[in-house]
């Protein structure tokens, strides 16, 4: 199917009776039924049919049917945030006395809820470097059930062969999870690749306006009757349909901001990779990158986030370079309309402790690249 007719008319005006262009933002928590008959067959199937807002909307459907078939996957539900997608979905595939194997270096809330939350459930685990696939065989027990990924993941940008460890992890029985929120689903579409579950924060560049938190679970019909029925409607995490509202029309733009995103960073990134005062620049599409043809092989492009590594480690010097920036805006998260700086020499927690002190990441985002250079430019001569 062709991508701007998914972005633009998938899944809208089909049972509209008021001819709107933008589509309905049906702000309502319940459904009426007309007689009892259809209420009681409506309640044998939640998912199935319109009942409460926690499990179904219009508005929210609108976007689920887009997001599935953007990622490629039978179905897709949008949730409150990205940690309620990660949550959710994992939880609906562990049990207490099972083991979970996750990528080292994962998003921060993600580490924490294998660390804190799933350990006091009796829920074992192992952070591994999943650049190489044997770090994960060499891990995998009798009571492994789930190999959670992130490629790249969001800080150092390492990637896995998903191919690969989708064909291993099926071999042996056990359901695999990406964090697919660096690529979006138009870079990278890892079910295509054998991954069980898709999910995302798109509170990134899917929302892309800086004003939206939420997330999404993308999977087969037969996974999402599972993850749905039980522990989604129990989790409750279900986005508002004003939220889901915002990211629809955040997606209208999704391909014209990667594109112009994606090349400005390319500018950026070619910039900093010739700068003096700037030893490693970690962006999976730039030829200098290890694992450059596995990017290649596996996304169809980078989006405009990275890392590098300035010369000094002078934590000092870092401030005043960050201080300096006039327009990158210094904050968590990424993805949106605004370029923002992030120093790891910030963020003092205890998955910090593997980063690099000197360690900055960028989100480029819809400015011109002179300008971004320039202000880099000028910053870091107090590197
Ligand atoms: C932001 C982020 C999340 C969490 O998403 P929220 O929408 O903030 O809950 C998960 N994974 C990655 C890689 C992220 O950057």
């Amino acid at each position: 199917m062709d991508l701007s007719y998914i972005i633009n008319c998938l899944g809208e005006y089909e049972n509209s009776e008021i001819p709107s262009i933008a589509p309905p933002l049906v702000q309502t928590s319940n459904f009426f039924f007309k007689n009892v008959e259809d209420f009681r067959k409506s309640l044998q199937d939640e998912k199935g049919n319109l009942i409460y807002t926690r499990g179904n909307n219009p508005t929210v459907e609108i976007l689920n049917k887009k997001l599935a078939t953007l990622e490629g996957t039978d179905e897709a539900i949008t949730l409150s945030s990205g940690m309620a997608a990660i949550s959710t979905a994992v939880i609906a595939n562990v049990k207490a006395g099972e083991h979970v194997i996750c990528v080292q270096k994962p998003y921060s809330w993600t580490y924490k809820l294998f660390v804190n939350l799933l350990s006091r459930f009796n829920v074992e685990y192992d952070f591994v470097d999943g650049k190489d696939i044997k770090n994960i065989e060499n891990k995998i027990k009798q009571n492994t059930s789930l190999v959670f990924l992130e490629s790249p993941n969001s800080l150092t940008f390492e990637l896995q062969d998903l191919k690969a460890i989708a064909t291993l992890c099926k071999s042996k029985n056990i359901t695999t999870i990406i964090d697919n929120s660096y690529c979006t689903p138009l870079n990278q579409n890892p079910h295509k690749l054998g991954i069980d579950i898709v999910v995302h924060s798109a509170t990134k560049y899917i929302g892309g306006h800086s004003d939206t938190i939420a997330g999404i679970i993308c999977c087969s019909s037969s996974m999402m009757d599972k993850i749905f029925r039980n522990d989604f409607l129990n989790l409750g995490g279900i986005i508002s349909p004003f939220n889901a509202w915002l990211l629809l029309r955040g997606l209208r733009t999704l391909q014209i901001r990667l594109e112009k995103i994606g090349k400005t960073t390319i500018e950026v990134v070619q910039f900093l990779e010739k700068h003096e005062k700037v030893t490693k620049v970690h962006f999976p599409f730039s030829e200098n990158h290890p694992q450059y043809a596995l990017a290649k092989q596996q996304m169809k492009a980078a989006s405009g986030l990275f890392s590098f590594e300035s010369k000094t480690k002078d934590i000092s010097k870092i401030e005043k370079f960050c201080n300096h920036l006039k327009y990158f805006k210094m904050a968590v998260s990424w993805g949106g309309y605004e370029s923002l700086v992030f120093p790891t020499c910030a963020y003092v927690n205890e998955d910090s402790e593997q980063l690099p002190i000197n360690l900055i990441r960028l989100s480029i985002g819809l400015e011109e690249s002179e300008v971004l250079i320039n202000d880099l430019e000028e910053a870091l001569t107090f590197i």
